[in-house]
């Protein structure tokens, strides 16, 4: 599980920022993020294999988060594209979307498998087999939902040299789901225990976009090996922090700290800040392991 940062900006447009936009890729698959304005420009710089993206997540309707969506999905369609893609998102996205299209007399060539998200609680927006994704409800001035994204525990390993030659194909798949097999004809016990050990642990990224100090997501988030939390403004400005629902680097330490992630990367900072060293120093106030996120760079989710 890795991912790369494509943009970490906040409303305000910013020369050395883009907005939200992230990219995790499990195995060859890629999930995106939000998608602000000009993502797919950062697909492009990043090098980014666009077919493999299959899995769109939509956090909420401010334009700096989705204003880049209707420009990625129309190039999906001019290179051709077949293979569908599941777009995860709030009530409005899709008939956005769709007028836009209808205007443009745009048919799209691939399907568009629309998931409407609530924002209810920790609900499974989508299980795929080597992944699932859960909403995280935030508090916002429209409805946001952050993502949880737990990448699925590996098979177990075989330890094939324990194994006899010949030993069939279908025995291996149960030794894998952790079963025993009896051989029918010889009755010999061959047990998983034994002749297996664990697949790759389980990992798991939360993705907390725009939001007030929203304690509540805690026991959602718990134990994430990453989590991108906003941190628009410096406790100084808590109360214009609440004001316009936004949290301050300090509040998204708490959050880490309260659920025990294992790392926090910080990114949506107001375009008032010029550096975000005291955001960094803020948030150390309660939780060590915090950086910021950096377009362009790739975090190994360990
Ligand atoms: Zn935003
Ligand atoms: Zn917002």
């Amino acid at each position: 599980l890795k991912l790369t940062v494509l943009g970490v900006g906040s409303a305000s447009p910013q020369v050395d920022k883009n907005p939200s936009a992230f990219l995790l890729s499990i195995d060859n698959e890629y999930i995106l993020i939000d998608c602000g304005e000009g993502t797919q420009y950062r697909l492009l710089e990043n090098a980014i294999k666009v077919s493999r993206i299959k899995t769109i997540c939509i956090s909420h309707l401010h334009g700096d988060h989705y204003f880049g969506l209707i420009g990625l999905l129309s190039s999906f369609n001019l290179k051709g594209r077949k293979d569908s893609i599941a777009l995860i998102g709030p009530e409005g996205l899709l008939e956005i979307l769709n007028i836009q299209f209808a205007a443009a007399n745009t048919k799209l060539n691939y399907e568009l498998n629309f998931i409407l998200n609530r924002n209810s609680e920790g609900k499974v927006l989508l299980d795929r087999i080597r992944f699932k994704i859960e909403s995280i409800p935030l508090v916002h001035r429209v409805q946001s939902t952050g993502f949880l994204v737990t990448e699925k525990e590996g098979d177990r390993h075989i330890k094939a040299h324990k194994l006899p030659e010949n030993f069939p194909i279908p025995f291996y798949k149960k030794l894998k789901d952790g079963k025993d097999v009896i051989d029918p004809l010889t009755e010999e016990v061959f047990k998983a225990k034994e002749l297996t050990k664990k697949g790759t642990p389980k990992k798991v990224f939360a993705y907390c976009s725009d939001t007030a100090y929203y304690p509540e997501i805690v026991p959602i988030v718990k134990g994430a090996n990453l989590m991108y939390h906003e941190a628009t403004f410096l406790k100084d400005l808590e109360e214009r922090a609440e004001m316009t629902q936004h949290s301050t680097a300090l509040q998204a330490a708490m959050i880490a700290k309260a659920s025990k992630v294992k790392k926090l990367l910080l990114g949506h900072l107001s375009s008032r800040y010029k550096s975000s060293d005291e955001h960094i120093l803020e948030a150390k106030e309660s939780f060590e392991n915090v950086e910021m996120a950096i377009e362009g760079a790739v975090y190994d989710i360990i």
